[in-house]
């Protein structure tokens, strides 16, 4: 069964920008070459294609000997070969990636006849560990077993297993000395119910401590353990949802941390709450646009009737994931969904005016000072009012609401990035998440299952 082993992945976020930056940078110089081989170690790209259907296709050649499984050793004899093709985490916007590669088998000097030891493709898996990765995120974020299934085209085996393997991983007694900067997040194990409180330690990277439940009588046991454990005091910062319960409880144990909101959750907000929002919004104008010119045409006798179905169908499908076009730096973007992204600017006014937001928001979360930070996130909250004005969109007018109440904590969140070496502001969030792949402490699967 699939187990994200830390030392040997970049964290998910991370690996999907190099792969990206890459593919548009073909054909390789010697240094793509080299970077290529910490995503696909072990495996050059021969070429990839992009087909009209939204599939990615990457063909990999092996880029020299073959990893023994048994003796780790590079292999000069290889017994056979055979073709494969696994499923691939989405990248550049596409619907699904596939990997096609030839899996050879060694014929190794220990005696070893067996398949070759390939870091992100677990022996006999039709997919691969990134893919995993981002299925067991997915999980995290409490869809549930059959959604995830359907819509990673995974089977239903195979998403419990994941699921039950990040559940059951369970960690070492977690070294929390140099605690300072730290990070609470509920997430839903269940779709809707059940509930887990994940603690991590932004400088290292790493989740502490995970509970069932996201209760206060829950929680406390943790806050009690950090005093315990005697570094309650030396914590400067909590980062948390903007949404979430905790803030009255940091206040109480953590007097000496500051409450900040972390731009993971708030993209998350803005993703969910606006862009969807307004994708689903522009839909319905569209539709009724549609409605209203059939019914135009068909009293019209004499011209051929249009087809209403088929119309709203392709509406829907030209707004289908514009929000994580909208939402991700162009950098990330590859030529053919910077098109798509473009086109959709220019028909949709309401996306063209929303379409700065994301850009903004990051800029607040790197903003020199407090005072800078307040001043862009004044703009911003402006600038959503006057598109909640503008196209009659009342999500943007929430948003912008619920970001001036928590303005303490957004203004706040820039200068707790200082002094940190190993991660940088708001990634950190998100390559911790990921982290979460790799372990639980406390419970067990089966225990939350009761
Ligand atoms: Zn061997």
């Amino acid at each position: 069964m699939n187990r994200i082993v830390p030392s040997e992945c970049l964290p998910l976020e991370e690996e999907r920008s190099l792969i990206e930056a890459l593919l548009s940078r073909t054909p390789f110089s010697s240094s793509g070459e080299r970077l290529w081989q910490i995503v696909y170690p072990g495996y050059s790209l021969a070429r990839f294609d992009i087909s009209p259907g939204s599939t990615l296709d990457l063909h990999l050649e092996p880029a020299g000997d073959p990893i023994c499984p048994a003796c780790g050793k590079a292999c000069t004899h290889i017994k056979d070969s055979s073709k494969r093709t696994v499923k691939e985490a989405s990248f550049l916007g596409v619907e699904r990636t596939l990997v096609h590669l030839n899996i050879r088998r060694v014929r190794c000097n220990c005696g070893c006849r067996r398949t070759e030891r390939i870091t992100w493709l677990d022996p006999n898996c039709r997919y691969t560990r990134r893919l995993a990765s981002e299925v067991q995120t997915a999980l995290r974020s409490g869809r549930s077993i059959s959604e995830v299934s359907c819509s990673f085209n995974l089977n239903w085996k195979a998403v419990k297993g994941l699921d039950k393997d990040q559940l059951k991983f369970l960690f070492d007694d977690p070294d929390v000395s140099s605690l300072r900067r730290m990070a609470i997040d509920e997430f839903a194990i269940h779709k809707g119910h059940k509930y887990a409180t994940a603690f991590m330690d932004l400088d290292a990277g790493k989740v502490f401590y995970v509970v069932k439940g996201k209760t206060q009588n829950a929680i406390e046991v943790v806050f009690q353990w950090l005093k315990d454990k005697g570094v309650a005091d030396q914590i400067e910062c909590v980062a948390v949802d903007m949404n979430a319960g905790f803030p009255a409880m940091v206040k109480k144990h953590l007097p000496k941390a500051t409450l900040v909101y972390d731009l993971f959750h708030v993209m998350q907000h803005f993703t969910r709450d606006v862009l969807i929002e307004g994708r689903k919004f522009l839909f319905k104008e569209k539709s009724k646009a549609l409605s209203a010119a059939a019914e135009a045409e068909a009293s019209n006798a004499g011209s051929t009737p249009m087809d209403l179905r088929k119309a709203k169908r392709e509406a829907k499908k030209e707004l289908r994931g514009a929000e994580w076009l909208m939402v991700r730096s162009i950098d990330a973007l590859l030529e053919s969904a910077r098109e798509r992204l473009g086109n959709l600017i220019k028909d949709n006014a309401m996306l063209a005016a929303l379409y700065p937001i994301a850009e903004q928001l990051r800029g607040i979360w790197r903003a020199a000072s407090r005072e800078n930070a307040a001043a862009l996130l004044a703009e911003l909250t402006e600038l959503l009012d006057a598109i909640a004005e503008q196209f009659s969109f009342q999500p943007a007018r929430l948003f912008a609401a619920m970001l001036r109440s928590r303005s303490s904590g957004i203004v706040a969140a820039c200068t707790h990035r200082v002094g940190t070496n190993r991660l940088e502001g708001a990634n950190n969030k998100i390559k911790v998440l990921k982290r979460i792949a790799y372990g639980f402490r406390d419970f067990e699967y089966f225990a939350l299952k009761i």
